[in-house]
């Protein structure tokens, strides 16, 4: 072969490698899934820049996104921390290369990165000023990474760790808005627009599958008194535990008695809250409601301040249920409950009315009552 044609031959395999890379910055370049885009870069990256596995690291909102490549395949995980190499090379910021025939550094590499012997690893933070907006580590593994391989890897890191702090970024923002539109700021619990909603929804699906819903309210007393006696930020902090304390015994569905992971919390009213729970039917209110009830009633709420005091809190709870078979409308089974929270009230708080719509009215402990008609 000729000097020119070993030239041309030459040429035309770097053109080949440039067509590859500028191909999969296109390709990324309209896709908004990580792990999608994780995926292609593993297929391909080896095709113009001599990488066999490497890891991308992106700081995220309370963590960070790590992202394996190796074989042409990615994986995606979300870490409250860095592993010990990543963190070391978080803080150096600046490029390093690893090869086989230096010693081993420590700490040492991800395992996908060094154990299939990589004849070097290089490690690049991607900076945008002083800030470092991701690290990758890659590793060659049968010859070292020349120069271009160098500038390729430069480059499409650099592109690939863009594409994917922007999307977390517009994830984020898209959560934070959500949130926003749908929570209560002042408890974190689902807004009374957004749990009415979900009402709607399972009482619906509710009517279609004929399975039972039931609802619960609940209503902290003599709240206008705390708020009285220690002001209106005690009565934040009352309020604030109240709802998480009623938000733990939600998501462990079974233990409030009805079936794992269908309970559904929202902040009805000021210092009122609205329980959806479905599928669960009459026989399995009265436990679940009284669950809630010795929630806040047996353990006393303590509030700072300079003088961190403890008080007796309680609530009063009422409910309704359907048995998916009527056809009920939520104002009306909302109405139910309301009038058996009326009634709790007005039988001396801290206890639970179940409105049974029909069933004989029978006390199954002292602080339950049932009925089965209205009381106003
Ligand atoms: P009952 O046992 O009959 O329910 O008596 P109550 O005092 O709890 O009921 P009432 O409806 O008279 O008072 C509710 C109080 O809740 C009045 C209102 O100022 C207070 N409240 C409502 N929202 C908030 C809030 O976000 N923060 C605080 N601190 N207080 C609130
Ligand atoms: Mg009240
Ligand atoms: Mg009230």
């Amino acid at each position: 072969m000729t000097a020119g044609s070993q030239w041309n031959a030459r040429a035309a395999q770097q053109l080949v490698r440039y067509v590859a890379l500028f191909e999969l910055i296109d390709d990324i370049q309209t896709l908004e899934d990580i792990p999608l885009i994780a995926t292609r870069v593993a297929m391909r990256w080896k095709y113009f820049a001599n990488v066999m596995s490497w890891r991308l690291v992106v700081p995220k909102d309370g963590g960070f996104y790590i992202i394996d490549g190796c074989q042409g395949k990615a994986g995606v995980v979300d870490a409250p921390e860095l592993s010990p190499w990543d963190a070391y090379h978080y803080t150096l910021q600046r490029p390093c290369l690893i090869r086989r025939a230096d010693p081993w550094p420590v700490p040492e590499p991800p395992t996908h990165l060094s154990g299939k012997n990589p004849f070097e690893i290089t490690v690049l933070p991607l900076m945008r000023g002083k800030q470092c907006i991701a690290l990758l580590s890659a590793a060659a593994h049968h010859e070292p990474f020349s120069d271009l391989d160098q500038r390729f890897i430069r480059m499409l890191g650099n592109h690939f760790a863009d594409r994917v702090s922007g999307i977390l970024l517009r994830q984020q923002a898209t959560g934070i808005l959500i949130s926003k539109a749908t929570r209560d700021e002042l408890t974190g619990l689902l807004n009374r627009g957004t749990i009415i909603e979900r009402l709607g929804n399972q009482l619906a699906l509710a009517r279609r599958s004929q399975q039972a819903l039931s609802v619960i309210l609940a209503d902290i007393d003599w709240f206008k008194a705390i708020n009285d006696s220690y002001g209106h930020l005690a009565g934040d902090a009352v309020l604030r535990e109240v709802a998480r304390r009623l938000q733990v015994q939600t998501r462990e569905g079974d233990q409030i008695g009805c079936y794992e992971g269908n309970g559904q919390i929202g902040r009805y009213g000021g210092e009122e809250f609205l329980f959806v729970l479905f599928p669960c039917g009459a026989e399995e209110i009265p436990r679940a409601a009284e669950r809630l009830r010795r929630a806040i009633a047996d353990t006393p709420i303590t509030i700072g301040g300079e003088t961190p005091r403890d008080l007796r809190v309680t609530i009063s709870l009422g409910t309704a249920s359907t048995s998916g078979q009527d056809a009920i409308r939520m104002e009306a089974l909302l109405k139910q409950a309301d009038d058996a929270l009326y009634l709790s009230k007005a039988s001396g708080r801290n206890r639970v009315t179940v409105n049974a719509g029909g069933a004989a009215a029978q006390g199954i402990e002292d602080r339950l009552t049932r009925y089965s008609h209205h009381p106003r």
